[in-house]
C-alpha cells in the first residue's frame, strides 16, 4: 500500500509549523511498511492533483489568505472541489479550513471569496480567539478527544446539514457560541488546531490515514502502535485543561 498526500500552498499556509502534520502522517504510515509519497503545490505550481490520496492544508494569516486568492481561482478551486466531490481524504487547518468554505470577510473589511467545498462561511471579529483547547470529534472521525492549539480572528458558522469535527470541550472552537468545532464533511477534516494537531493526537491521524486508504484499498484497520509517551502528554493537557474550566 501506498499513500501520495499533496501538500497545498506550503509556501503560504503554514503557521505554527503545520508542516509537522505531514511529517506525523508520513511517520505513521513508515512505522506500519506503509509507503508515503509527498509532493508540495506552491502559489504558481501548476500541476494537477490526480493521482492524490490525502490533501493537506495548513494555517495562515489574512494576509496570505487574501495573497493566494488569484493562483486559486485559476483552476486550484475547480480541482480541489473535484477532488473533495470524489471522495479525496484532506486535512484543513484553520485558514485552509476557512478556505474551503463559501467566504471569509475579514474585520477589516476585506471580503475573500473562498471554494464553496462545503456550506459554511466565516467573519472576523474584534478579539482573536486564543488558547490550548479541547474537543471530542464525532463518532465518524473515530471519537477521540483532541487538545489542540487555536489562533484565530475568523469566526466560523456551518450551514444546515454540515457536521462538525466535534464538540468544543473547553476553549472556542468555531466560533465560541455554538459549541461546535471544525467541519467534516465527506472526507474532509477541516479544523482550527494548530501545533501541530496530530503528532499530539495519534488517534486522530489514524482516522484520517484510515479514511484514505479505506477509499484507495477498500477497508483498512491500521494496526496499534505505542502511543505511550503520546497518551500520557495528552493526558496531562486534558487533564490541566479540564482543570482550568472548573
Ligand atoms: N486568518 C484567519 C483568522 O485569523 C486564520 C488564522 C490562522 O490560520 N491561524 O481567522
Amino acid at each position: 500500500m501506498e499513500l501520495h498526500i499533496c501538500h497545498i500552498y506550503p509556501d503560504v499556509l503554514n503557521l505554527y509549523g503545520d508542516r509537522g502534520n505531514i511529517l506525523c502522517l508520513r511517520r505513521r504510515l513508515e512505522w506500519r511498511g506503509i509507503g508515503v509519497r509527498v509532493t508540495e503545490y506552491p502559489i504558481g505550481s501548476g500541476g494537477s492533483l490526480n493521482g492524490a490520496d490525502l490533501i493537506f492544508i495548513g494555517g495562515g494569516q489574512d494576509f496570505e489568505q487574501e495573497a493566494l486568492l488569484d493562483d486559486l481561482h485559476r483552476g486550484r478551486d475547480a480541482e480541489i472541489c473535484a477532488a473533495i466531490d470524489d471522495g479525496l481524504a484532506v486535512l484543513a487547518i484553520c485558514g485552509g479550513y476557512q478556505m474551503l468554505g463559501n467566504s471569509y470577510e475579514t474585520h477589516d473589511g476585506h471580503r475573500c471569496d473562498f471554494l464553496g467545498a462545503a456550506d459554511y462561511y466565516t467573519v472576523g471579529g474584534e478579539k482573536r480567539l486564543i488558547g490550548n483547547y479541547l474537543f471530542r470529534c464525532g463518532e465518524q472521525s473515530g471519537g477521540s478527544v483532541v487538545v489542540g492549539f487555536e489562533n484565530h480572528s475568523g469566526r466560523t458558522f456551518l450551514g444546515p446539514g454540515v457536521q462538525p469535527l466535534g464538540e468544543v470541550l473547553s476553549g472556542y472552537g468555531n466560533n465560541g457560541r455554538d459549541g461546535t468545532e471544525g467541519v467534516r464533511w465527506k472526507n474532509v477534516f477541516g479544523t482550527y488546531s494548530h501545533g501541530p494537531l496530530l503528532p499530539k493526537n495519534p488517534e486522530l491521524c489514524d482516522a484520517i490515514l484510515e479514511t484514505a486508504l479505506t477509499r484507495k484499498y477498500g477497508a483498512v484497520m491500521l494496526e496499534p502502535l505505542d502511543d505511550s509517551a503520546e497518551e500520557q502528554a495528552r493526558r496531562e493537557m486534558t487533564d490541566r485543561l479540564t482543570a482550568e474550566k472548573k
